[in-house]
């Protein structure tokens, strides 16, 4: 029986939503990782969320659609965000920003664990500069809130109407943008005929995950939501995947549940900090890419997809067992870890 995903979408259908992406993005099989031994019989597939068109691509637009429709409801000309030097969240506000026409500042956070050059430099922000944003980089230990409120202040002093993102886009209206992907992937297994058993996903600021699980919630789907944590530990992380989805679901429908035993993290593939490499990260964005062409960036999906294998080689899923990778971009940020590839 396909899904019955109509409350779900009528759902989402209340709230304002900007449309940033071209359509559904695909839903592939990695043919040949299947079919190495180690991976014990178990079907691994992808969810090209890297394939979202504008500014590079990546997650953070499905929450942008959202909150795009947020600041536009409201009359804001600027967008205002925060993130590490090397944040995609950043760079995808700052081309939503330049598509739509509208301002961008963005305050952008050093790394104590990557100071190189490449990372200060490469990757993503040289992007957010050429979308045109208005760059604040802080020194070390200077707190992003802090100060975008005192800049967000600066601005409506000036008359500008500025509209502010948390870290990541995270807000409950941004993780809708997730909601609205399970809705999404749950057709897609009707329509291939496949049931995921897991969907495996990084976490680092909780929306893609918290987002997912209200989605796959209210359609009363028994596919599993699995996170990385690549950020926080694994107890904090679970602890606000908790709080996060909890309000994702109340804005969809304030009667529905969520039991805590449904928030699945592991906190096993961070190592020593947010951003710093693993080998078990580099072993796996070489596996995906030189078995499968794929690009998997070093801070989020590589942590992932590296607790995804581990997890298959160690037959913790039995064979048959139909697991979705969610891919969710950042390729920009492997030419930010050139000297950890080296
Ligand atoms: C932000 C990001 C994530 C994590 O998503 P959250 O919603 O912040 O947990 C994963 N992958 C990439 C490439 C990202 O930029």
């Amino acid at each position: 029986m396909p899904h019955d995903l109509s409350h779900l979408e009528t759902s989402l259908a209340a709230y304002p939503r900007a449309t940033l992406l071209e359509g559904p993005t695909p839903i592939q099989k990695l043919s040949r990782l299947s079919q190495l031994p180690e991976m014990n019989g178990c079907n691994l597939y992808v969810k090209r969320d890297d394939l979202t068109g504008l500014g590079g691509g990546g997650n953070k637009l499905r929450k942008l659609e959202f909150l795009l429709g947020e600041a536009l409801a409201q009359g804001a000309d600027t967008l205002v965000t925060w993130g590490g030097f090397q944040s995609n969240h950043a760079r995808l506000t700052a081309a939503v920003a330049a598509r739509q026409g509208l301002a961008c500042e963005l305050i952008l956070t050093p790394s104590a664990v990557r100071t190189d050059d490449d990372f200060r430099h490469n990757g993503n922000v040289v992007l957010d500069a050429l979308f045109g944003a208005k760059i604040h980089r802080l020194p070390l230990g200077v707190v992003p809130d802090g100060y975008a409120a005192e800049r967000v202040e600066k601005l409506r002093h000036e008359g500008q109407k500025p509209f502010v993102m948390p870290l990541g886009g995270s807000s409950p209206r941004g993780s809708l943008g997730y909601a609205a992907c399970a809705a999404e992937i749950l057709r897609q297994a009707d329509a291939l005929g496949v049931h995921f058993d897991r969907i495996i996903v990084p976490n680092g600021s909780a929306g893609t995950h918290s987002g997912l699980l209200a989605g796959v919630t209210l359609a009363h789907s028994s596919t599993q939501i699995a996170g990385y944590t690549v950020l926080a530990t694994e107890d904090q992380a679970a602890a606000t995947t908790l709080e996060k989805t909890r309000q994702v679901l109340q804005l969809l429908d304030p009667r529905a549940t969520l039991a805590e035993s449904a928030v699945s993290v592991d906190g096993s593939q961070r190592g020593e900090a947010y951003g710093a490499p693993t080998e078990a990260m580099l072993d796996a964005v070489r596996l995906l890419a030189s078995h499968e062409g794929l690009l998997t960036d070093p801070v989020y999906g590589g942590k992932a997809f590296a607790g995804l294998l581990a997890a298959v080689r160690a037959g913790d899923y039995p064979a048959g067992s139909n697991l979705l990778f969610v891919m969710t971009g950042g390729l920009p940020g492997i030419f930010a870890y050139r000297n950890a590839f080296d």
